[in-house]
């Protein structure tokens, strides 16, 4: 379905990006890896997307707590793929602090990688699709960007952020073939989310499983964690004609969260 598109998606060397990077050149799109890692092993899951897919893959190294690391990336997919039909601004951080105890640069860093990172990733890449009346934003956003929890202050603002961000570049793009949704994930075991979990296990003297069980228990009413799988079907499904007057959404996918 998406062959001779180009996807963008940034925080794509593990967790919900490599899901997402995944299930897109699974439909024959070709990607621009972003992330982290040990270089070794980044080249490793490069070579073995495009392997596994038959799909030209390429990696971008920028930082995105950088100012316009985000455009950097984007930039770079225009110059060595001639396109940026699908955007995917996915990677972020989290940190967990009271606000009155909240570390300067750890609020910094959120804001810049969680929020700033994906205007500058959507500014670079607008002119493009619009030029060719075709292209997708995808925001992975977060059931914080719907509702608050306690000690969250940087990454709910940038998230909540992201939501409102979502709503404005839909309604500027609306008559062009741009659309440009969110979408906000409860749970997904991910090595944030498992490094929330060993943070709690730790803290109440319990086991990892336990831990996990009653993170779910006390905001996930399926009390089933989200697969990074099911959100990229969910990312595939918004680039299909089905989805062609969706826009300006924020996709809920929390087993329930929001809906207490
Ligand atoms: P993860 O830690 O598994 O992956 C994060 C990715 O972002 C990695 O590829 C990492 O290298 C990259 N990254 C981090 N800092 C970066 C930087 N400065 N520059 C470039 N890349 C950077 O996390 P995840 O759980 O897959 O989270 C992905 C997105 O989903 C995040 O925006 C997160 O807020 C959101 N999210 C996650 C959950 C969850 O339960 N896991 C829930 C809701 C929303």
């Amino acid at each position: 379905m998406l062959k001779g598109k180009t996807a963008v998606v940034t925080g794509s060397t593990s967790g919900i990006g490599l899901g997402i990077a995944r299930a897109l050149a699974g439909q024959g799109a070709r990607l621009m890896l972003n992330g982290f890692g040990d270089a070794g092993e980044v080249e490793a899951l490069r070579a073995g997307l495009e392997r596994e897919f038959g799909v030209r893959v390429l990696y971008n190294d920028a930082d995105l707590s950088k100012p316009d690391g985000g455009g950097a990336v984007v930039r770079d997919a225009l110059t060595r793929m001639g396109a940026v039909d699908i955007l995917v601004n996915n990677a972020g951080i989290q940190y967990v602090s009271p606000v009155d105890e909240f570390p300067l640069d750890r609020w910094d860093a959120v804001i810049a990688i969680n929020l700033t990172a994906v205007f500058h990733a959507t500014r670079a890449a607008v002119p493009g699709m619009k030029a060719r009346g075709w292209g997708r934003i995808i925001n992975i956003a977060s059931v914080h960007g719907l509702v608050a929890s306690a000690n969250k202050a940087a990454y709910v603002a940038a998230k909540h952020g992201v939501v409102g961000l979502t709503k404005t570049v839909a309604l500027e793009t609306a008559e062009t073939g741009i659309t440009c949704n969110a979408i906000c994930p409860g749970w997904v075991l991910t090595p944030l989310v498992q490094a929330q979990i060993d943070t709690r296990a730790a803290r109440d003297g319990v086991s990892v499983e336990q831990a996990g069980a009653e993170m779910l228990s006390e905001k996930q009413p399926t009390r089933i964690f989200t697969t990074t799988e099911q959100l990229g079907g969910l990312a595939v499904f918004l680039c299909s004609p089905p989805a062609v007057n969706i826009t300006g959404a924020s996709l809920p996918v929390e087993g329930g969260w929001t809906a207490q």
